[in-house]
């Protein structure tokens, strides 16, 4: 079954947004031309209660950006974005949303944040994704979405991990490059681990 994973198309990632990736709308027709492609897809949604500790204003004299441990478990801080219920959080309602058959939350425990669209970043959790996918005998999945160099770079490497062969549909996805390469840096390492790297053109016009 062909599959594809929507990767937290939310409001709060789009230019604008809480946590806006540059471009990020740019992809949201890209994704629109792909769906039809897809016999199966998926989104995840990054959903997290109001005082996440991944966000900077739960630490007094940290900043976006900075690093810290909670429960020995390193922390990027970001702003506050993707708070449950509301409009941020959101699935970008210009999104052909009606043929996605399940939502996978992540990031809803307050200690812990989720890149991956599988596991917590101490993947003491899974979101249930693997058992969907395995469920529907699912081996092969192609990704799309925010962010290219966090969600999407680690739910590609623990797809791998999890023997999923996987495919990152490039110009489908927009980096946050808090680094001026991490864009390129996350492309190579999911190389590195296997996964295939497409343009949406090569599936579009197959
Ligand atoms: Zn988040």
């Amino acid at each position: 079954m062909k599959t594809l994973v929507v990767v937290d198309m939310q409001n709060d990632f789009l230019p604008g947004g809480a946590l806006g990736v540059k471009g990020g709308d740019e992809i949201v027709p890209i994704i629109n031309a792909l769906i039809p492609k897809f016999d199966l897809i998926v989104a995840t949604l990054d959903w997290h209660p109001p005082d996440h500790m991944s966000f900077a204003s739960q630490h007094s004299g940290k900043k976006i950006g900075d690093v810290v441990k909670v429960k020995g478990v390193e922390q990027i801080l970001w702003p506050d974005h993707c708070i449950q219920g509301t409009h941020g959080a959101e699935i970008v309602s210009t999104l052909k949303r009606d043929k996605i058959a399940k939502y996978f939350y992540k990031g809803t425990d307050k200690y812990i944040n989720s890149f991956s669209a599988f596991f917590d970043n101490a993947r003491r959790q899974s979101t249930g994704l693997e058992d969907y996918l395995k469920s529907k005998h699912v081996r092969e999945i192609h990704l799309a979405g925010l962010a290219t160099d966090y969600c999407v770079l680690y739910s590609a490497l623990d797809a791998a991990d999890l023997g999923f062969s996987v495919t990152v549909i490039m110009d489908a996805c927009r980096a946050i490059n808090l680094k001026p390469h991490d864009e390129e840096l996350a492309f190579a390492a999911i190389a590195a681990r296997g996964g295939k790297l497409v343009s949406s053109a090569e599936i579009i016009f197959q």
